[in-house]
């Protein structure tokens, strides 16, 4: 299996280049099947085309819209295919198979019906499939969320038991540190599912994280490589001995969310349920939570939700604090969050004090600190991320 992102097909020279790999890699006698993403920045022209035609952008149409630039580069590139010499055949989601449930622009994949796939395999030629899009049980065009395409090609891979799914995009592989950030970053060799996992979730750029998931949970390797350079890249795969036994792999950092809190809140039992029930009827995913000690019976609780849910997140926050009597509510959108990923985090003690006095040493205040068996998060001022993240990639050996 090989996904192509959007950037790795972003022109006609970038097709060309692709086909030109994907022939080199059917003549060495191997069975390919490719996902490809849409052209470019082409997802995002089509959203912003849908905003400047209406408001009335029903999830239905939507899916119709922004399934139509995977069909572009699909059948592009089995044009540029066929003139090499390499028979192929595109395949948009619905044709490929690709059965999903009915919630439009977030659809889950039920069910892989690949006949169709195993028929072109099985006449030699290579079939191109539309990534990020599938038909629902209503028969329905869907698309699975932005960044999908890296789904579909984990799904069919474990659906057609593909032995590696290869992810094609414009890094050259998973970094210890964003390499913008950090000059130093170095390329991971491997690192396990768990840990990408982590790392997707909190600010890895990589890998879509339910694509992750869905490899853990068929065990399907992925290999992450430019498809700029071609060099090998990072091997994402079950953790074996042979993977570096570093207590921390990589360091993470993302500014997309918000600090809320609420001060002075009555503290006794049910207050916390009403807060985070109220919140999670709006559909706000929130992250982190402190609490902090109640003095005499009031405490003031934080947490962390996504930056793009900033205006509801208050909405909701400052109306329930009212209902419960808690003082005030305060958002606060300069914070930047640093985390730290490793398997050798488990059987490791100290990473925790090492992480703080190297943040003290920086003279960095941590606001909000949360932990997994091989992840701890700290929340910082924005301004102070970088310096951070440069901190601890060094305190750390990395
Ligand atoms: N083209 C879709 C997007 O930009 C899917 C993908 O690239 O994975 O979100
Ligand atoms: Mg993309």
């Amino acid at each position: 299996m090989q996904k192509y992102g959007g950037t790795s097909v972003g022109d006609s020279e970038r097709i060309a280049a692709v086909a030109d790999h994907v022939a080199r890699t059917v003549k060495s006698g191997k069975q390919v099947v490719v996902v490809v993403s849409a052209m470019g920045k082409m997802t995002d022209d089509l959203v912003h085309l849908a905003d400047q035609v209406s408001k009335t952008q029903t999830p239905r149409e939507m899916d119709m819209l922004l399934s139509a630039g995977e069909r572009i580069s699909m059948s592009l590139l089995c044009m540029a295919l066929a003139d090499l010499g390499v028979q192929a055949i595109s395949f948009t989601g619905s044709q490929a198979g690709i059965i999903t449930d009915t919630s439009h622009m977030k659809a889950k994949i039920l069910d892989i019906r690949a006949d169709r796939l195993w028929k072109a395999i099985e006449e030699g030629k290579v079939p191109v499939v539309a990534g990020f899009q599938g038909v629902s049980t209503s028969k329905d065009v869907t698309t699975l969320g932005r960044g999908g395409s890296d789904t579909t090609a984990v799904a069919l891979a474990a659906a057609l038991g593909a032995s590696v799914c290869e992810i094609y995009t414009d890094v050259s592989g998973v970094f210890t540190a964003d390499p913008r950030v950090v000059s130093t970053a170095r390329k991971l060799r491997a690192i396990s599912f768990e840990e990408m996992l982590e790392l997707a979730s909190s600010g890895g750029r990589v890998l879509a994280l339910r694509s992750v998931e869905f490899a853990r949970n068929f065990n399907v390797p992925l290999h992450v490589r430019s498809s700029f350079t071609w060099e090998p890249g990072t091997w994402v795969k079950e953790e074996d001995p042979t993977m570096e036994q570093a207590v921390v792999s990589a360091i993470s950092h993302e500014t997309q969310e918000v600090k809320i809190t609420i001060t002075k809140v009555p503290d006794k039992p049910g207050v916390a349920a009403q807060i985070f029930r109220s919140i999670a009827d709006r559909g706000i995913n929130v992250d982190m939570i402190v609490q902090n000690t109640s003095i005499d019976g009031f405490t003031d609780i934080s947490f962390t939700a996504p930056r793009q849910d900033v205006e509801s997140a208050l909405e909701v926050t400052e109306k329930v604090a009212r209902d419960i009597g808690a003082e005030a509510v305060y958002g606060d959108q300069e914070i930047g969050r640093v985390s730290l990923v490793g398997a050798g985090m488990k059987s490791h003690p100290g990473v925790t004090a090492k992480v703080f006095e190297t943040l003290a040493t920086e003279g960095i205040n941590i606001e909000m600190i949360s932990t997994s068996a091989i992840r701890i998060s700290c929340v910082v001022r924005e301004s102070q991320l970088e310096s951070a993240v440069l901190a601890l990639h060094s305190a750390f050996g990395l």
